[in-house]
This record gives C-alpha cells, structure tokens and sequence, in this order.
C-alpha cells in the first residue's frame, strides 16, 4: 500500500525513545523527511544517527524541550527551511509521573499541562501556518488509552490528556478547510521505558516483583501482551498517510482492546 508519505516533511517531537523514535524511523522508511527532538542532546544524536544510517532518511535533529514555546517555534521553522515544508506533525512528549490525587502538588500540575497539553498548543500552533501554504497537513497527537478509560494511579495522565482531545477535536474543526487533519493516538501498554517506570512505581507499591506487573497488564489486555512501540507507530503512519484523508478529530486506541466500553 503506498502511504503517499514519500518526500514529506515530518516533525515527531520526543523521539529519542520509545513511540516517538518508533513513529521518526517508520516516517523515514517510508521515505520522508523527519525532524526529530528530544531534550537530552545526546541520546538524540544517537537515535537520529541511527535512523539515518539504516534507512537513508534526511534527518533533522535538534535537542528541544517541548514546554519551551521559543525553542519549538524555532525547531519548526529550521526543520521547514531545511526540508521546504512541514506536512506533519507528531506531537508527543514523556509521561506525567503516577500519583493518587492528594499527593500531587500544584507544580506537578503545572508541568504535566506544560509537558502534555502546552506542548502540543507549541508544536500546533507552529506547523500549522506551514502547512496552511500547501493546503495540506496531519497534527497528530500521542496521548493514552486514558483518554478512554481513566486509571486509578494515572491522575494527572486522565485529567491532562482529556484537554488533548478536545484542542484536537477544535483544531480539526477550525482548519479542516485548509486541508488539515488532526488525529489523537491513543497507546495502552507499549514496552518503553516509560512503562519500565510504571511498573517499577506499581511493583513498590505491591511489594511484588515488576514482572509480576508486566504479567497482569498483558493478562488484562484481550490479546494477551504488550504493544511494540513500532505497533503504535503504524497507526500514527497510517493517519498521516493519504489512505487515511477523511478521518478527523479522531482517536485511535492502540491498546489491544484493554478498552472495555463500545
Ligand atoms: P518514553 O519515556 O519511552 O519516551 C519519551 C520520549 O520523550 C523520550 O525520547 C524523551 O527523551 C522525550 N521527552 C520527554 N519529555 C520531553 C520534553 N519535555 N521535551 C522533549 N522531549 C521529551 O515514553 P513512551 O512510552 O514512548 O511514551 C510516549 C507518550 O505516550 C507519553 O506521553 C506516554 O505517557 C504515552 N503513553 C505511553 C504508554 C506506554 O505504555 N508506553 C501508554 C500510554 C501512553
């Protein structure tokens, strides 16, 4: 199936690791042109280097905090002259930390807005006028199966992300005349290090072993295992592709059916 994503322009934000690395290389074995940010510098080069030397992509890449509205709006703008455009869009960020309700403080709400809400405002706000110039584009946001179905200790995760998909489904009504569509990704449990960190958190507070967290996620989920990241890129892939030109202001649950309602 030709995804049509050949000589794009793609920005996936966070994607040093985990789904964002996963969505930056399955963009570039298609063929696009991927700008890749992450805030460790470092593991950045590598993943980017990486990426480069397995599929032969152009690579753009550059350390950015995603809260940093300044340091997006300039991220964008360089990926837009090196590569002449943007058509798309990943916005993604790490994870808020898992907390009950009273033990979380005023400042951890600030920054899991600023982490998971305002950074998709920044990365939105900057691609958008980029891709307003070829009437064409793909803001596609990477948030949680909590969307859906809120989880007990992932607070901040439930209350955060449901903005998300609100500003998505805002986003998808104001500039679908210009050819933009925006798409929320919706992953359960992907093996990434974000999930090593929820199942560390988890398996301590049950003083069980963390494998033992690993075994009831995959039990719970009705196809019996965890998500590849790579899983979870496809999907990303797939809306931003041309098969997928009349779906808008969507989520699309990655989960493995762990979603119970309808
Ligand atoms: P991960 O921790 O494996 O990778 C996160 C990436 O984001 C890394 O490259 C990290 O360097 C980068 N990053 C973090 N904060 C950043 C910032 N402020 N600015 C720039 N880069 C930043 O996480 P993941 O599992 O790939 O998760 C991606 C998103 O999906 C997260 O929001 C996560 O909560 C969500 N999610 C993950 C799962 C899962 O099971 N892994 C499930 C549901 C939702």
């Amino acid at each position: 199936m030709d995804l049509g994503l050949k000589g794009r322009g793609v920005i996936v934000a966070a994607s040093s690791e985990g789904i964002g690395r996963a969505a930056a290389e399955a963009f570039a074995r298609e063929g696009a042109q991927v700008a890749m940010c992450a805030r460790t510098e470092q593991t950045l080069l590598e993943a980017a280097e990486q990426i480069r030397s397995e599929t032969g992509a152009e690579i753009y890449a550059h350390a950015v905090d995603v809260t940093d509205a300044g340091a997006v709006q300039k991220f964008v703008e360089q990926a837009a002259k090196q590569f002449g455009r943007v058509d798309v869009c990943v916005a993604n960020a790490g994870g808020p930390p898992a907390k009950n309700f009273l033990s979380i403080t005023t400042d951890e709400w600030r920054k899991a807005l600023d982490q998971n809400f305002m950074s998709v405002v920044h990365l939105a706000k900057a691609a958008i006028p980029y891709m307003q110039r070829h009437r064409w584009g793909r803001i596609i946001t990477i948030t949680s199966v909590t969307v859906k179905q809120p989880l007990a200790d992932l607070i901040l995760s439930n209350a955060v992300r449901a903005a998300v998909v609100g500003l998505i489904k805002s986003i998808s009504n104001e500039f679908g005349k210009d050819g933009i569509l925006a798409n929320n990704v919706a992953p359960g449990f992907t093996t990434t290090e974000r999930l090593k960190e929820l199942a560390g958190t988890r398996a301590l507070a049950a003083g069980v072993p963390a494998e033992k967290i690993y075994e009831q996620w995959a039990a719970e989920t009705p196809v019996k295992r965890l998500a590849e990241p790579k899983e979870v890129a496809d999907a990303i892939l797939w809306l931003a592709s041309e098969r997928a030109s009349y779906i808008t202001g969507q989520t699309v649950l990655v989960d493995g059916g762990i979603y119970r309602g309808l």
